[in-house]
């Protein structure tokens, strides 16, 4: 595994960190430098308590926890729910990113995902990006069936990383899939798997060897 530059496809915040967090933790270990793209921060959906934009405020705390350079993370703000309004925008925007630097893994939700919204993401990036290796990436309970194709092994400490970063999403805390024991659970499962302590699974969409 040799990866150097690393794309990373979010919906909303917190999609890369969820499907991805520990296998993006390892890459950065191993000196990769990964792009994070997340497309919507939500603002509709944010209580009224809260300020609008802090998802992107968390969002940044977010990936730095992770060790992406702040410089390599892409916020889009299109509306919650409504990216398929603007696919075409989104695809001309990813051929963008794509001719600005050259990747050699992305990773995306799955095509199995069944919002709406990572439904798009995914369509859009697997256009833009047919030619490079995608992996999809696992959200339980988003993904009506997913192929554990491909593993990720992982460490305590990657898993750990995943969880930190997670927990820098205060306005998110009280969901189910942000808490400590779905985070260690979800990944040791993928790690029975497979013979390792831990892991996370992801599925191939693509796989170019050069
Ligand atoms: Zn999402």
């Amino acid at each position: 595994m040799d990866f150097k530059n690393v794309l990373v496809l979010a919906p909303h915040t917190d999609d890369g960190e969820l499907g991805a967090g520990g296998f993006i933790a390892k890459l950065i270990e191993q000196g990769a430098k990964v792009t994070y793209v997340a497309f919507s921060t939500a603002e509709e959906s944010v209580p009224d308590h809260l300020p609008k934009d802090i998802l992107k405020t968390e969002v940044k705390a977010a990936t730095a926890k992770l060790g992406i350079a702040a410089g390599n993370l892409i916020i889009f703000n299109y509306q919650v729910r409504k990216l398929n309004y603007v696919r075409q925008e989104i695809l001309e925007e990813l051929i963008k990113i794509r001719k600005y630097k050259k990747y050699d893994l992305v990773l995306m939700p799955s095509l199995k995902d069944i919002h709406q919204d990572h439904t798009t993401i995914a369509q859009e990036g697997m256009r833009a990006f047919k030619n490079t290796t995608i992996l999809g990436y696992e959200l339980i309970w988003n993904n009506l069936s997913f192929d554990t194709t491909c593993f990720v092994k992982l460490n305590h400490s990657h898993v750990e990383s995943k969880f930190l970063a997670l927990q820098c999403y205060e306005s998110q805390s009280g969901r189910e899939y942000m808490g400590m024991d779905f985070i260690f659970s979800l990944a040791k499962t993928r790690g029975v798997q497979i013979g390792a302590e831990y892991a996370e699974s992801f599925e191939v969409v693509r796989w170019v060897i050069n």
